[in-house]
């Protein structure tokens, strides 16, 4: 039985324990890795995540009266709030929720917003009972916050009839992460947990929110995306992030820009001049790595697969070099696996720690993987946890 098999049959089984009731039926939705653009998000640029096959799942029941009621496999003990306390709640009293419960119980409060926006009664929203299960990893760097909300929003958005479109949910599990969790995250996550198809990535304009679905063609072509847990995540990480996005608004502002994405390369010798040393190069970054997203979409429709190999290793050396966001168990990750024969290879998700992933030749996954579980062990790192995902579809209702 798959992870995400079993995630099904403990939701479901927990939902029974919980009311001594079947659900009236389960939603999922995935976690995902992202291929290429990393820090692109927040200055309005390009990313390509795919959606990955691991999913969490939320079996789900309607209640008689306005109570919303949560559990997770996470925590034997359920969370319960009046839905009209929801406004109450978020943000300002955040902290009165066990932090769980805010990803579902936010995504609740910010549909409750859209539903009231669109013209419908609040009180026309009935009580549900919501059981959490998940077969993605927490903190892996495969987004199971956007996976808990998007199998909570598609949910709601079905038991409610609330017709809401996959990127309005998306948008939903967005301001829940926000202000209801209190992270201060992008849409990227979101988006791709909800519009993912398989063997395809999600193209996504940060700034307009429009996406397009690109095929990868992984399968077609015979590879693989290994995915290099280092297991380490660095102290610093939060307060590195607000320091990269400090710079990031800096570079744009002494350009005179909204946002670095009206950037383009040919920009790159004016902002050497106008700037130190360390933002120019955040902003080389940036620019750089929005201008690879393009590439590699254009690479991927009119070559294929393969043809990004090069694209994955210079967005890797420009988060090493010049975001300086990369770590020594990322770097020995990515250069391993690139000796031992990847296509490309390049780190993931904010840096600092977290994930590397590595575009393989089914063939050659175990020989790449125990390339760099030795490398890793030569080097006195902790065991990285190595495993492939697969780019699947988005969220979805079960059954
Ligand atoms: P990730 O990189 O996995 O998204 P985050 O810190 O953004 O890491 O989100 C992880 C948090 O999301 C967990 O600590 C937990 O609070 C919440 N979460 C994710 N999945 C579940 C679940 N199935 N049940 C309860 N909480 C969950
Ligand atoms: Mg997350």
């Amino acid at each position: 039985m798959t992870a995400t098999a079993s995630a099904q049959t403990d939701a479901r089984d927990l939902f029974t324990e919980l009311t001594g009731a079947v659900p009236a039926g389960s939603w999922s939705a995935p976690g995902r890795v992202n291929l290429i653009g990393e820090h692109t998000d927040y200055n309005d640029g390009f990313v390509v995540p795919f959606a990955i096959d691991a999913r969490t799942v939320a079996a789900v029941g309607v209640r008689d009266d306005r109570r919303i009621r949560v559990i997770s496999t996470f925590d034997p003990v359920p969370v319960e709030v009046a839905l009209a306390d929801l406004d109450g709640l978020f943000p300002a009293h955040r902290d009165e929720i066990v932090e769980w419960a805010r990803y579902p119980l936010g995504v609740a409060w910010a549909l409750q917003d859209a539903a009231r926006a669109a013209g419908r009664d609040p009180r026309s929203l009935g009580g549900v009972d919501i059981a959490l299960a998940s077969a993605v990893p927490v903190g892996a760097g495969l987004s199971s916050s956007a996976a808990i909300e998007g199998a909570t929003a598609t949910a709601l958005n079905d038991v409610w009839g609330l017709e809401l479109s996959p990127v309005a949910l998306a948008r939903a599990g967005r301001r829940a992460e926000n202000d209801a969790v209190g992270a201060p995250t992008g849409i990227m996550d979101q988006m791709a947990s909800m519009l993912g198809r398989a063997d395809a990535g999600i193209f996504l304009d940060c700034r307009s929110l429009e996406a397009e679905v690109v095929d990868l063609g992984f399968t077609r072509a015979g590879l693989e995306v290994l995915v290099v847990d280092t297991r380490v995540s660095h102290a610093h990480s939060t307060g590195g992030y607000g320091e990269r996005r400090a710079a990031c608004e800096r570079g744009a502002r002494i350009m005179g820009v909204p946002a670095l994405r009206d950037l383009t390369p040919a920009d790159l010798d004016r902002a050497r001049e106008l700037m130190d040393d360390v933002t120019f190069r955040r902003v080389r970054h940036v620019v750089t790595e929005d201008q690879r997203v393009l590439d590699a979409v254009r690479l991927l429709r009119a070559e294929g697969p393969r043809s990004i190999g090069g694209l994955l290793d210079a967005s890797h050396a420009s988060m090493r070099d010049d975001f300086e966001i990369s770590t020594p168990e990322l770097d020995l990750a990515v250069d391993t696996a690139r000796t031992a024969g990847a296509v490309g290879a390049r780190m993931t998700g904010g840096g600092f720690g977290g994930a590397a992933i590595a575009l393989v030749d089914h063939a050659r996954v175990a020989e790449v993987a125990a390339a760099v579980e030795a490398a890793f062990a030569a080097a006195g790192f902790g065991a990285p946890h190595v495993f492939t995902v697969h780019p699947s579809d988005g969220a979805h209702r079960d059954r």
